[in-house]
């Protein structure tokens, strides 16, 4: 099974999700050839990264105005030129915009969101939650290629084994005529992203309004994490809509996700669900999130958060 990982590249460094594709490839099967499409700016500096990683093709792809569907573009090429069975790419914004586009430029289907893959004598098995987040159901892909988006940190960065090549080429590939690139507004980002960070502090419509963010804030900086919401927050402009966790925001897993004044509605939950550890603050023992929750404080998170951050300032 020749298989095709899409590597997204930011200034030359690859994303940490692309190296986790690499122990996606290796589960689906140790002796595959792995190609790959590595797509951004700067993305010559990160072949010897790929070959490092295992790639023996890597095709460049760096327009000046990426947009999904210019990815589409490139990527159908190198899918033609390497006839791969099967298509990685992250669940990351272009992940998830470009598989389903993707499967339908190229005849076939896709799996989103994936949670866990698995070589069933050559039958690929591919998991992800539905009814958000309530069930994990198994997926079968009958036609080629198999285009499979997985989530951040689902599989361990693969290790890099040194001193590989891999062969370069080149793609071109024209921005469909109806579509300009007007502007390009870079978010500012302080720390991590949501999707990486390790700790995520979680506020809800519980906070009342944008001030609790503030002291969220505080407590993620003391564990070294980011803040994020519920959707009612980035509704209601307390926190930018970037940082909101769910079902249509970002999907979450890291080590400590702390929810504060958060319900558990099954939309949020899904998107928290590969979270290590969940700590709920909830003045409503009843609520939602504690059936999701590894550790569960019941009480007001005025009382509550100010608390836990003096115990973590003397630790
Ligand atoms: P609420 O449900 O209002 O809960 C607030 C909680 O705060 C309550 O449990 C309350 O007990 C607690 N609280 C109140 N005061 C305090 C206090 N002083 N101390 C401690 N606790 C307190 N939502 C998402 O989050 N992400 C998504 O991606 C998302 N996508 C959606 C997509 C669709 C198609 C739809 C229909 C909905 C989506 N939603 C999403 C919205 C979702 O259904 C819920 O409405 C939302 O998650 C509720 O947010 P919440 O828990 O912050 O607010």
């Amino acid at each position: 099974m020749d298989i095709l990982i899409i590597a997204e590249v930011k200034d030359g460094a690859l994303s940490p999700v692309s190296t986790e594709l690499f122990t996606a490839a290796r589960t689906i099967s140790a002796d595959s050839r792995v190609s790959v499409v590595a797509i951004g700016n700067g993305v010559k500096s990160a072949v010897l990264s790929l070959a490092n990683l295992g790639a023996s093709v890597v095709f460049l792809a760096e327009p000046r105005d990426l947009t999904p569907q210019l990815a589409v573009s490139f990527i159908g090429k190198a899918a033609a030129e390497s006839r791969a069975a099967v298509i990685l790419m992250a669940e990351s914004d272009l992940g998830a915009d470009i598989a389903p586009q993707l499967a339908s430029k190229l005849g076939t289907a896709a799996v989103t969101g994936v949670v866990a893959l698995r070589n069933d004598n050559g039958q690929l098995i591919i998991t992800r939650p539905v009814y958000g987040g309530n069930a994990m159901a198994d997926f079968t892909i009958d036609t080629e290629p198999q285009i499979i988006s997985i989530r951040p940190k689902v599989f361990a960065p693969a290790a890099s084994g040194g001193n590989q090549t891999a062969e370069t080429i080149e793609l071109a590939a024209e921005s469909p005529a109806n579509i300009r690139v007007i502007e390009h507004v870079a978010v500012q980002q302080q720390g991590p992203r949501i999707e990486e960070a390790k700790v995520v502090v979680g506020g809800g419509r519980g906070l009342g309004g944008p001030e609790g963010f503030t002291q969220l804030k505080q407590l993620a900086d003391l564990l070294g994490g980011v803040v994020g919401a519920s959707r009612p927050p980035c509704d209601q402009g307390w926190w930018p809509e970037t940082g909101q966790i769910g079902i249509t925001g970002k999907i979450i897993s890291p080590d400590l996700y702390i929810a504060v004044g958060i319900s558990g509605s099954s939309q949020h939950v899904s998107g928290v669900t590969g979270s290590k550890t969940i700590v709920a603050i909830n003045k409503d023992a009843e609520a939602n999130i504690f059936k999701a929750a590894t550790y569960g404080v019941t009480g007001d998170w005025k009382k509550v958060v100010p608390a836990l951050t003096v115990k973590i300032k003397e630790l």
